[in-house]
């Protein structure tokens, strides 16, 4: 008899508890439930714990690494995929196309390479301009005075369809502020560019902040799946593994 994959059998009760916290959260903030998208961020969960999301009625999915993202992709039919992470230029043509919505475009080279790519293959490719709307060095994302240049450039690129805008707040800090400067920035952007609608924004630790500010996407993991498991592999770029003893 087949185990039942890692974590899964918890998926309908915590999506449940999710939509109606999404919910309450729109409710205060005079939205609809149903102008905010979750998307299940399923990076470190492998393709059986994504099917098992899928069959309780989750069709969004969210990844941070193009070879994880390809992976899974090509194993679960029938669900959009969503690229949250740092995107590297060598790893962008991976990406186009398997993903509909790519959240996290904050240099202007990167744009370039993506429309080719989408040049070439899907014809169109949307995207969101990421913002680092907290200030955070540690964090990706254009500075909030650099993003409206960063927009106007990028819609002039054919290939791209910038749809809005993207953050990850700082860490350990009040994240509303910066939830609130990102939508302030869309509210400016949409008013000469009525396309730039969304707003990504918002995590298991800050989702229904995220909400009341305006969030159209959010992006959860542990709050539908569970602790993430701690693969060796799983590191942040940045912090290898424990160095090599001499000798
Ligand atoms: C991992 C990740 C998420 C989900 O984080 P949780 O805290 O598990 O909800 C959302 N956005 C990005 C960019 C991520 O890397």
């Amino acid at each position: 008899m087949m185990s039942p994959p890692q974590f899964a059998s918890d998926i309908g009760g915590r999506l449940a508890a999710v939509s109606q916290r999404v919910a309450m959260a729109a409710e205060r903030a005079g939205r609809s439930a149903s102008s905010v998208t979750v998307v299940a961020v399923s990076k470190s969960f492998d393709a059986a714990v994504v099917e098992a999301a899928r069959q309780e009625g989750v069709l969004d999915f969210g990844e941070n690494k193009a070879q994880e993202l390809v992976a899974k992709a090509a194993a679960v039919a029938g669900v959009r995929w969503h690229f949250v992470g740092r995107l590297q230029r060598n790893k962008a043509r991976d990406v186009v196309g398997t993903a509909t919505l790519i959240h996290s475009v904050d240099r202007l080279e990167l744009a370039e390479t993506i429309a080719q790519h989408a040049r070439r293959g899907p014809g169109l490719q949307r995207i969101l301009v990421q913002v680092n709307a907290g200030n955070d060095p540690a964090k990706g994302g254009c500075s909030m005075a650099d993003a409206p240049e960063l927009v106007r450039r990028i819609r002039a690129i054919e290939g791209l369809a910038c749809e809005g805008l993207m953050t990850i707040p700082a860490k350990g800090d009040d994240p509303r502020p910066a939830f609130r400067r990102l939508r302030e920035l869309r509210d400016e952007l949409r008013s000469s560019f009525p396309e730039v609608g969304h707003l990504s924004m918002g995590m298991t630790h800050d989702f229904e902040v995220a909400v009341e500010e305006g969030a159209t996407i959010v992006r959860l993991g542990e709050a539908l799946f569970g602790p993430r498991p701690q693969f060796g592999t799983d590191r942040p770029a940045g912090h290898p593994a424990a160095p090599v003893p001499p000798g």
